[in-house]
C-alpha cells in the first residue's frame, strides 16, 4: 500500500470532515410535508413522487404510522390503512421512489392516539381523565407517556419501522399528554394508574386536579425521557437518520410553524417565520431549523388557504434567515384551494436553481436578541416583539437566542434584553459587552434603589433631557409612558412626569410636575455599559408604534454600537434585511414585506434603488434574483452597492 502523500492525506481528512457532518446541515433543503389521510394510502406511489419532484422539492414528510400504518405492519393493533391496495406497500414504495430520485423522506408518526381494540385489551396504557373515562376523539384514543402504548408498542412499531425502511428522519406529531384535544376542550390531569403511582413515587402526594408545576416537570420528565429512549433507537438503528421535533434538547431538526387560527386574537405576527428561524438558527447553530408554512387557515379549516404573498413571504424569511424553505399542505399536492401550492411552487424553482446559496448559511449579526416566552427569558410576547419588529424596521441586524450558549463563542456588542435579565450576562458586561434592558424588571446590575412600581399611569411621560443623545428627537420634548414603571433613585436623560389632569381640555397637564425620576439609567460595568428603560418600551412599541419610543431606541442603539452599525440602508422600514455567512461568501436578504396590511397579504410594493453599506471589504456584489453584477464602491469602513430593484426578495452576494 503506497504511504499517503500530504495532499492526498489532506483530500482524505477533508472527505471524512465532510462525511461527519450530517445531511441536514450539509445539504440544501427545500422541504415538504403532504400531511395525508388515511384515504391517501390509495395514492399512486410513482405518479405521487412525481408531483414532489414536479414541486422542486428534496427533502419529503411522508405520513408513516402510529394512528394509521401506511405500510403492512405486523405489530399487534398498530391500525394499517386499510386503503393501502392489496398486495401494496404505499409508505416503502414511495420511500423507494423517492430515493431513486434523490429526494429524501422523513417518516411521520403519530404515536400519541390508538384504535379501540388496542384500547379494549390494555385500557391502562391510556389516558385516564378525572371522570374515568378515556379521552376519545373521532374514535382515536388517547394514549397515556407513562403507558403501555408509549412504552411498549410504540418501541415495537419503531423498531419494525427503522428495520424495514431506510428512513432519513422521523418526525413525531403530538408527542406525550396533550392539554386538550383537537376542539381545544381541555383534557385535565392523566389519573392512569402508572400516572397516580409514578407521581406519589416522587412527589409524595396524589396527582392535583388541574396542573400544577409539579405535575408540568413530571409531564416534562417523563416526555424526555420517552424522547431520549427513541432517540437512542433511531440512532441505534439509523445512524444517518434525523430526529424531527419541536424539543430543541432531543432534536437534531428544530421543528416549528408560522400558521394562522381563525380564534386567535389580534394583531397577526407578519415576522413569525423570521422570528422562529432567527431564533432556532442561533440559539442551537449546530442543529436545523425547519419552520413549516401551514398553507390552510386553521385545523378545523385545512382545504382554505391563507393568502398567496403570506405563503411567499413566509418562505423567503426562511431562508432570509439561515433556515430551508418548508411548506405544509394536508393530503396531497391535488388540493380544491390550489392557491398555495401555486404561490409556493415557483419559490421552490428558483431556490433549487440557486440552491448553493441555501446551505451553511449563519448569522453575521453583532446584536443579540433574547427571546421570551417558554424556552427563553421571561418576558412578555409583546415587549419581545416590539423590539424585534423595531430592529428589522430599523435594519440593526439581530440575531434572537434563547441560551446564553453564544457567550465566548460568538462576537456581539450588544444585548438587548425585553424582560428579565440573566446575572450570568454580567461576565459579558464587564468584558465590554453593552447591555441595553427595556423592563419594568430590574436588571441584577445594582441600578438604584427601588422607589416606586407605577401601574398603567394614564397621562404619564417621560421628558427628553439630552437631546445630543437623542438626535432623532429633536422636535419631540415628551414621549408617553403606559403600563409599569420601575421608579428607581438615580438620574438619567429622560425623566418622569406622574400623572395629571387630561380633561376637561381647559384644564390638560396645568398641573404638570417634572421629576428627577429616570426613564433611562445609563451605568458603566466594569468595560461595559448598562442602558435601561425601566419601563416596557417594546411593548408600548409593539401596540403603538410611536415614534417618540422607536427614536429612543435608535439613537440608544447607535450610542453602544461604538463601532458602528454592521449594515446602513436607506430601504424602508418594511423592507427586511439580513445579513449572513456562508463559507466565504456574505449574503444581504431583502424580503419586502410592504404588501402586508393588517391580516392581508398583497403584492409587495415594488421598490428601487435602495443603498446599501455593509461594513467591510468586498471585491465583488452581485445581485442572484436579477442576475446581474452591482457596481460596487468603498465608502471608508463599508462597501457600498445599489439594488436596482426590488419585487418580493432580492439576495446580494458580498464577495
Ligand atoms: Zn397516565
Amino acid at each position: 500500500m503506497k504511504p499517503l502523500t500530504a495532499l492526498t492525506a489532506l483530500v482524505f481528512l477533508c472527505a471524512i470532515g465532510e462525511a461527519q457532518q450530517d445531511w441536514w446541515m450539509r445539504e440544501p433543503i427545500r422541504w415538504l410535508q403532504t400531511n395525508l389521510r388515511e384515504t391517501d394510502a390509495a395514492l399512486d406511489p410513482a405518479k405521487f413522487v412525481q408531483t414532489v419532484s414536479d414541486f422542486n422539492a428534496n427533502v419529503f414528510l411522508m405520513a408513516m404510522g402510529g394512528i394509521s400504518a401506511f405500510y403492512p405492519s405486523r405489530v399487534e393493533y398498530h391500525y394499517i390503512s386499510p386503503y393501502i391496495p392489496r398486495g401494496h406497500d404505499t409508505f416503502g414504495e414511495v420511500l423507494q421512489q423517492a430515493h431513486a430520485r434523490g429526494i429524501r423522506v422523513i417518516g411521520r408518526f403519530d404515536l400519541s392516539k390508538a384504535r379501540k381494540d388496542a384500547y379494549d385489551a390494555h385500557p391502562e396504557w391510556f389516558f385516564k381523565r378525572a371522570n374515568g373515562q378515556p379521552a376519545i376523539y373521532n374514535g382515536t384514543y388517547q394514549a397515556c407517556i407513562n403507558g403501555g402504548w408509549y412504552r411498549q408498542k410504540a418501541i415495537e412499531i419503531l423498531t419494525e419501522a427503522l428495520d424495514r425502511y431506510d428512513v432519513d428522519g422521523l418526525f413525531f406529531n403530538m408527542f406525550s399528554n396533550p392539554a386538550s384535544d383537537y376542539s381545544g376542550q381541555p383534557l385535565g390531569v392523566c389519573q392512569c394508574d402508572n400516572c397516580r403511582r409514578l407521581f406519589r413515587a416522587r412527589f409524595g402526594r396524589d396527582l392535583p386536579e388541574k396542573p400544577d408545576a409539579d405535575y408540568q416537570a413530571f409531564l416534562r420528565d417523563a416526555t424526555a425521557g420517552m424522547s431520549q429512549t427513541i432517540r437512542q433507537l433511531i440512532k441505534s438503528k439509523r445512524p444517518a437518520a434525523a430526529l424531527v421535533g419541536t424539543s430543541p434538547d432531543i432534536a437534531d431538526i428544530v421543528f416549528s410553524e408560522s400558521n394562522t387560527a381563525v380564534k386567535r386574537p389580534l394583531p397577526l405576527w407578519p415576522y413569525a417565520s423570521s422570528d422562529n428561524v432567527n431564533r432556532a438558527r442561533n440559539t442551537y447553530p449546530q442543529k436545523q431549523a425547519i419552520n413549516q408554512c401551514q398553507s390552510f387557515v386553521d385545523f378545523p379549516w385545512r382545504f382554505s388557504m391563507v393568502p398567496r404573498e403570506e405563503i411567499r413571504t413566509r418562505l423567503w424569511q426562511n431562508v432570509a434567515n439561515g433556515g430551508p424553505a418548508a411548506f405544509n399542505i394536508h393530503g396531497t399536492l391535488e388540493q380544491q384551494d390550489r392557491t398555495a401550492v401555486e404561490a409556493a411552487r415557483p419559490v421552490f424553482a428558483w431556490l433549487k436553481q440557486n440552491e448553493k446559496y441555501f446551505t451553511g448559511q449563519s448569522s453575521a449579526a453583532r446584536v443579540l436578541l433574547l427571546g421570551g416566552g417558554a424556552r427563553g427569558f421571561p418576558s412578555s410576547e409583546s415587549s419581545y416583539r416590539g423590539l424585534f419588529r423595531l430592529l428589522s424596521e430599523e435594519h440593526v441586524p439581530f440575531a434572537t437566542v434563547d441560551n446564553l450558549e453564544w457567550t465566548g463563542r460568538r462576537e456581539a456588542e450588544l444585548v438587548i434584553a425585553p424582560g428579565e435579565v440573566p446575572k450570568e450576562l454580567a461576565h459579558f458586561v464587564e468584558n465590554g459587552g453593552n447591555l441595553m434592558v427595556a423592563s419594568s424588571a430590574a436588571p441584577p446590575f445594582d441600578m438604584g434603589r427601588v422607589v416606586k412600581l407605577w401601574k398603567d399611569p394614564d397621562g404619564a411621560y417621560f421628558r427628553i433631557r439630552d437631546k445630543t443623545l437623542f438626535p432623532s428627537l429633536k422636535n419631540t420634548d415628551v414621549a408617553f409612558v403606559y403600563g409599569d414603571y420601575l421608579e428607581v433613585q438615580a438620574s438619567g436623560p429622560l425623566t418622569f412626569i406622574p400623572p395629571s389632569m387630561y380633561g376637561p381640555p381647559e384644564l390638560v397637564h396645568v398641573d404638570w410636575k417634572d421629576t428627577d425620576a429616570p426613564g433611562l439609567i445609563l451605568k458603566s460595568w466594569g468595560k461595559g455599559t448598562v442602558a435601561w428603560f425601566p419601563w416596557n418600551l417594546g411593548a408600548l412599541y409593539y401596540l403603538h408604534s410611536s415614534e417618540a419610543h422607536a427614536g429612543l431606541l435608535r439613537d440608544l442603539i447607535d450610542r453602544l454600537l461604538p463601532r458602528g452599525r454592521q449594515l446602513k440602508t436607506n430601504a424602508h422600514p418594511l423592507v427586511e434585511v439580513t445579513l449572513m455567512n456562508q463559507g466565504d461568501r456574505r449574503l444581504v436578504h431583502l424580503v419586502n414585506l410592504s404588501g402586508h396590511s393588517q391580516t392581508a397579504y398583497f403584492s409587495a410594493v415594488p421598490m428601487r434603488d435602495i443603498d446599501v453599506q455593509v461594513k467591510g471589504t468586498f471585491r465583488s456584489a452581485r445581485a442572484i434574483r436579477a442576475g446581474r453584477d452591482l457596481p460596487l464602491a468603498q465608502a471608508g469602513e463599508y462597501a457600498r452597492f445599489t439594488v436596482p430593484a426590488l419585487a418580493d426578495y432580492e439576495l446580494v452576494e458580498l464577495r
